[in-house]
């Protein structure tokens, strides 16, 4: 049908429709009485949903750049920096890292595999800042962000974590894990369009950026946190973005961070019994922990590309192929933010139709009811 469409992508993903309604508003002034009221909400709301205390700083850029504004403001050249990866996020912080001139010691798990706290804690001896990926976006997998945050915290280094996927969509207790820097982006549980990053900053990190040397303005953490701390910005933010975000992280408080969490487990659990049942193996792990993002094996006989073209042409339904070193050789359904159950039972049934349609050799009409028991619809 045209004009129909499905997205099921990790990033961004969909608007709800109260989102969707601010953005259409007519344009405001940033400093002006129509801005300030809903700009006050979003930042208390942000510091409610990262769990944390601290500030929060808002930067009008995708995640990566709020991920820069860390690596910009913590690095000191030829200091020491652990970066641990285990996919395609993580490998893009080492390069980061190490192109701001950190001395960097690259901890790389090959990708889909889980990083091992105890490997991290006997690796960050030394190092002045640990760099982790809580939810690896190009794989699945959900890291014990917990765990890796106490082996850097043992070993003295401030810990930086990568959550952008994670934030909202699975449990991120920043100020009670000891993380002093945690990124996220509008796109993807936080239900907003693609254009917001935040860094929630510990004071131990903002006292670092106080004395690392490296260049940054845009992204200097101390112009922008004395800012919001009157309620302004050092730059033109993204009203409308900053509008939306105000409307979903409303929707997301009122549904409550944990039941948005348990909703997460139920939405994996029936993705991958759907994509079981089918006789499909899966990419990401098979545990509840892994609730953003499901990354399913491509069969052998399988293209990639043609399988999820034919999706959105066909069907409206848009799925994503793998990163990097995993590209052609799995698909991913996204399961984070606004998602409720039909939502999984539509991309399934799309799943199956595609590789039908691909001649790929399938269980067929199993995998709906199997989604629907493992989310125990019963409960909703
Ligand atoms: C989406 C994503 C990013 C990149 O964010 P952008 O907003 O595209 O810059 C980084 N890390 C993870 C884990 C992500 O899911």
């Amino acid at each position: 049908m045209p004009g129909k469409h499905y997205l099921f992508t990790p990033g961004p993903t969909p608007l709800p429709p109260e989102v969707r309604e601010v953005l259409a508003r007519p344009a405001i002034h940033p400093r002006g009485p129509d801005f300030l009221p809903p700009y006050e909400r979003v930042l208390g709301r942000l510091k409610e949903v990262f769990r944390t205390e601290h500030d929060v700083l808002l930067f009008s850029s995708s995640g990566t750049g709020a991920f820069e504004s860390a690596v910009a403001n913590l690095t000191e050249p030829g200091e020491h920096a652990l970066v641990v990866s285990s996919g395609h996020f993580g490998e893009r912080w080492a390069a980061m890292a190490t192109r701001y001139g950190a001395d960097v010691d690259h901890l790389r798990y090959a990708w889909g595999e889980t990083p091992d706290p105890d490997e991290v804690r006997a690796r960050a001896a030394g190092a002045a800042v640990v760099y982790v990926v809580h939810s690896e976006t190009s794989t699945g997998v959900v890291s014990d962000v917990q765990a890796l945050g106490a082996a850097d915290k043992d070993a003295g280094a401030l810990v930086v974590v990568d959550a952008i996927s994670s934030v909202g969509a699975v449990p991120c207790e920043t100020d009670a894990w000891g993380l002093d820097v945690v990124v996220c982006g509008s796109q993807k549980a936080l239900m907003t369009p693609p254009g917001l990053g935040f860094a929630s900053v510990s004071p131990a990190a903002l006292a670092k950026a106080r004395e690392t040397t490296t260049p940054r303005f845009y992204f200097d953490w101390e112009r922008t946190h004395q800012a919001q701390a009157k309620l302004d910005a050092p730059f033109t933010l993204a009203v409308p973005l900053v509008l939306g975000l105000d409307v979903a992280l409303g929707l997301l408080l009122r549904e409550g961070l944990d039941a948005a969490f348990e909703r997460h487990v139920r939405l994996g659990r029936a993705t991958r019994g759907g994509i079981k049942a089918m006789g499909l193996e899966l990419a990401s792990p098979d545990e509840d922990r892994s609730a953003v993002v499901t990354a399913v094996h491509a069969p052998d006989e399988l293209d990639v590309s043609a399988f999820l073209l034919d999706l959105h042409e066909r069907l409206g339904v848009q799925l994503i192929g793998g990163q990097g070193e995993w590209s052609g050789k799995v698909f991913r359904i996204g399961h984070l933010g606004w998602f409720d159950i039909l939502d999984i039972t539509t991309a399934l049934t799309a799943v199956e139709d595609g590789l039908a349609a691909a001649g790929v050799e399938i269980e067929r009409g199993v995998a709906i009811p199997a989604a629907l028991g493992a989310y125990d619809v019963a409960r909703v």
